[in-house]
């Protein structure tokens, strides 16, 4: 497996896997087991002949709060070994340095589905998000892409970004790995408290009843209620949003044959969880 700290290193690593399959990985580090499953997948289409990329860069500019950054968990060595373990070719983990030129004045913003859930909740995310990973999708050229739908609204903008800007990569979405109980694995689970870890749960069983909810009939704005009211009730927790909207717009229902979404955040203390479910009347 090779490290390349430096564009450089990263196309010097690259060239001899020009012209074959590259599947590209972005992560933020702090590796586990959803981001492993990502990897494995990426091994498995790449295959013996393609090449494997993963990025592990904590990319300041998605962040939208200084303490959510200053506190997100850094583990480089322990996500080598993942890389390692999961058959990466290359990991490319630049520092924000290397990542950005310091007078960097071009914004990439998607204005549709980024105004909706996290987006409305987290101004600029999308944007750092959207232009980070074209700025990957510049440095390594992949032929494929694998995200988490974990982050379902963020694979939704990037599909449309690579719609909507003809970039040459076929994107694949992955789904979610969770722990035993049902909490969706996240590199930030590490910084709840025994209590809120023992209770974070809560999130994928008021999902999966809101899913018989609205199967049995119960209206979006019920179903919504519900789940807020059960994740309200565990002391120290506050729901950011839960909504109910339209799988692929990502905006209030118009039809109720199409697949709907069922989408939260909360905050544990002061730690941000998210989760979704997909949703269909019948
Ligand atoms: P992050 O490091 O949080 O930016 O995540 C990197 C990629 O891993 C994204 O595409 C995420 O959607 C994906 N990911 C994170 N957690 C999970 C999970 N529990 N299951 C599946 N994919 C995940």
């Amino acid at each position: 497996m090779q490290i390349a700290r430096t564009k450089e290193e990263l196309r010097a690593a690259l060239a001899p896997a020009r012209g074959r399959r590259i599947v590209l990985v972005p992560t933020m580090g702090a590796l586990h087991e959803g981001h492993a499953s990502l990897l494995r997948q990426a091994r498995e289409l790449a295959g013996d002949q393609g090449t494997v990329v993963s990025s592990v860069f904590l990319n300041p500019v998605q962040f939208d709060n200084a303490s959510d950054l200053a506190t997100y968990p850094q583990t480089p060595e322990a996500d080598l070994d993942v890389c390692r373990k999961c058959g990466v070719d290359v990991v490319f983990m630049p520092t924000p340095e290397v990542m950005y030129c310091p007078d960097r004045s071009i914004t990439l913003e998607e204005t549709h589905l980024s105004t909706v859930l996290c987006g409305a909740k987290r101004p600029g995310h999308f944007a750092g998000v959207c232009l980070v990973v074209n700025k990957l999708f510049n440095l390594v050229q992949p032929t494929d892409a694998i995200f988490g739908k974990k982050d379902y609204q963020q694979l939704a903008i990037l599909r449309r970004l690579v719609r909507d800007l003809d970039i040459p990569v076929c994107l694949h979405g992955a789904e979610i790995v969770r722990g035993e109980d049902g909490l969706a694995l996240s590199s930030r689970n590490v910084r709840l408290t025994p209590e809120h870890r023992a209770a974070a749960p809560t999130i994928r069983r008021s999902l999966l009843a809101a899913r018989e909810a609205y199967r049995a009939g119960k209206s979006a704005s019920e179903v919504c209620a519900a789940v807020v009211s059960t994740l309200e009730a565990i002391p120290g927790v506050r729901v950011d949003y839960a909504e109910l909207v339209d799988a692929e717009t990502l905006h209030p229902q118009t039809d109720e044959n199409r697949l709907a979404l069922l989408a939260v955040a909360a905050y544990f203390g002061d730690v941000r969880l998210i989760d979704n479910i997909e949703l269909t009347r019948s």
